[in-house]
């Protein structure tokens, strides 16, 4: 992925994407502390349409700042803004890229119509996108616990 800032403002928070619906993470992957759920504006890209803010609930961690986000979710809600806006984008490949100041993002949906350039200048980068890695479970091939 190539790291160009988007937004103006400083970059803010670690982002995580969940992509196992059957992985809550109650608590954190990285400290192990209680996650609880909070809402935030998601700046996201989407192929052939472009950026657009999508609140959303995630999973969050305080002591790391690391937003967790479930990926089954995320994108049902997408599909649902989608189907009224431009049914054809769905589906198609997106990169959550950062925030956008939750005041001025509410603002924008009571008013409605803001300019691309605008939003931007209330657009926080990601400081860093991790993976959440899950080891299956079970049993492993007895090479495995004695690596060459
Ligand atoms: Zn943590």
């Amino acid at each position: 992925m190539a790291k160009k800032k988007i937004g103006k403002l400083p970059p803010r928070y670690l982002f995580m994407l969940n992509p196992y619906a059957d992985v809550r993470l109650s608590k954190c992957p990285q400290c192990q502390k209680l996650t609880y759920l909070r809402k935030f504006a998601l700046f996201i890209h989407i192929d052939a349409w472009g950026p657009m803010a999508l609140g959303k609930t995630c999973r969050y961690c305080s002591r790391c700042e690391l937003i967790m986000a479930h990926q089954d979710e995320l994108e049902a809600q997408l599909a649902y803004s989608f189907s009224q806006m431009a049914p054809a984008v769905i589906g198609n490949a997106y990169l959550v890229l950062g925030t956008i100041d939750k005041k001025v993002w509410k603002e924008g949906l009571a008013g409605g119509g803001e300019h691309q350039g605008e939003m931007l200048q209330h657009v926080a980068d990601f400081k860093r996108v991790l993976q959440l890695v899950v080891e299956p479970g079970g049993w492993y091939p007895a090479e495995r616990e004695q690596p060459q």
